[in-house]
């Protein structure tokens, strides 16, 4: 009896440690309204050390996206329940009042009516419909400077009768009004996704490896069995290529929409670390079944859950919320996924070179003449914006994985190929938990091959044209 009440107390206190060292974010929605709020609770900190920081950038969207613009109404709450005005920042950040009284609290709120207008990548932004609403954690979650890596507790609370659904514990059975999730640290909250409304619909894939979702919004009828079918044949050629499967779950996220102005751009798509966002306009509705669907782009995006989002360069993890970072490697990220994605998971082996020198010949100077570095620091913020320096960036990415998968062929008598070297900077990221280096890339595919690969990789790092 002792030892247990000791166990108990224990068990109290480090839960108690825990609670004291996390921080608590609260999601508002209420019924007809445009705007969220966010609620951040935290262990008091001085009112002038305070910045609340808002993402201005998400992985994988090679762009700058001004998310400040959407938040407003900023408070901070001192211990005896003063409220301090929130200051805007001369970067994407807020700062406060000064007092003589800790500030424990802050509460924001963001409009997401204006922010799906003002952005015209319907990939980038959350969505307000009647009975739904779609939540892209990165943007309209902000965080204080220096608590990024706490653990989070995150409470959902919308209209009473809405059910909540997230990526990060996707499941068919829904609590409906509030809901409440642990994550350990601000770049995990903000990767997931959040469907609320009776809009949504919910289906679990069958015979999956893992538990496979599709989480959709549609305005036009659309058939959730049919996406499913097609998310699994992506996730089980992947599973085939890699030889294991990474994601304790993954959850496809679709919203097929009517388009909100002739300038909304539809059809980009977003990769998050056990999910993805596909943002269409409602002439892409999935509805009959398909035998030989065009899968690309699926395959692609769960890929993704891969490579970058489980091994990646300097830039891409840690990621520095308050701009968009230098990548050095979205050739890579983009370029190997999508050769792994044509020519080895759907077999293609044709197609996609045609279309990859195409791209590459038809770009301008001001591309051709850069370095594959250079590109890729020029794609960290216009990666879509010209899509020229998108595409090139893919198919010379795509193209020098072909070069390597025929050296290492060719030198190892089909023993190894560009799969151990993929393998390699996979393994490479899990023994070493972080980025690495450009320089590093090349040996660790050379080792992980057995084959000397620097004269393909040198090559493809000079610029196409003088
Ligand atoms: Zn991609």
């Amino acid at each position: 009896m002792k030892k247990l009440t000791l166990q108990f107390l224990l068990i109290l206190f480090a839960g108690f440690s825990y609670a004291q060292s996390e921080v608590a974010y609260l999601l508002n929605h209420t019924p007809n309204s445009d705007k969220i709020e966010v609620v951040l609770e935290f262990e008091t900190l001085p009112s002038s050390s305070i910045k609340l920081v808002i993402p201005r950038s998400a992985p994988g969207t090679y762009e700058l996206t001004n998310y400040f613009a959407f938040v407003d109404q900023v408070k901070g709450y001192t211990v005896s329940g003063k409220t301090l005005n929130g200051i805007m920042g001369d970067g994407s950040y807020f700062l406060f009042e000064e007092s003589d009284e800790s500030v424990k609290k802050i509460s924001y709120e963001v409009d997401v009516r204006k922010m799906e207008l003002d952005l015209l990548g319907s990939y980038a932004s959350s969505k307000m419909r009647d009975n739904y609403l779609g939540i892209l954690g990165y943007s309209v979650f902000g965080f204080v400077e220096g608590l990024e890596s706490k653990p989070i507790e995150l409470t959902i609370n919308t209209n009473k009768d809405w059910p909540i659904f997230s990526t990060l514990r996707p499941s068919i059975e829904q609590k409906k009004g509030t809901d409440f999730y642990e994550v350990d640290n601000f770049s995990l909250l903000v990767d997931a996704q959040f469907l609320l409304g009776k809009a949504v619909q919910i289906f679990q894939v069958k015979d999956a490896e893992i538990p496979l979702f599709v989480a959709a919004y549609s305005e036009t009828p659309i058939n959730m069995e049919e996406i499913g079918r097609r998310g699994l044949l992506s996730l089980n050629g992947l599973a085939n290529y890699f030889g294991y499967i990474p994601m304790p779950h993954y959850t496809m996220c679709y919203e097929f929409l009517k388009p909100i102005s002739r300038l909304h751009d539809y059809g980009f798509s977003m990769e998050h670390l056990n999910s993805m966002t596909a943002s269409m306009d409602t002439s892409k509705a999935i509805l009959a079944y398909q035998e030989n669907a065009n899968i690309g782009t699926i395959v692609h995006h769960i890929g993704h859950s891969w490579l970058p989002l489980r091994s990646y360069g300097t830039g891409y993890r840690p990621f520095e919320w308050q701009t968009a970072p230098i990548i050095e490697t979205i050739w890579m990220n983009e370029g190997f996924m999508w050769y792994i994605s044509f020519y080895n998971v759907l077999n293609d082996k044709t197609i996609p070179f045609y279309f990859f020198n195409k791209n590459m010949d038809e770009a301008p100077d001001y591309i051709q003449e850069k370095s594959l570095k250079d590109l890729s620091i020029l794609g960290s913020t216009q990666y879509g914006l010209d899509f020229r320096i998108g595409k090139n960036l893919f198919s010379r990415g795509a193209l020098l994985a072909h070069d390597l998968d025929v050296v290492i062929q060719e030198k190892t008598s089909g023993e190894k190929s560009f799969k151990d070297a993929i393998l390699g900077l996979l393994n490479w990221t899990k023994e070493n938990g972080r980025a690495f280096e450009y320089d590093q890339i090349e040996s660790i595919m050379s080792e992980a091959t057995g084959v000397d690969l620097k004269d393909v990789w040198d090559e493809w790092q000079k610029p196409r044209k003088k």
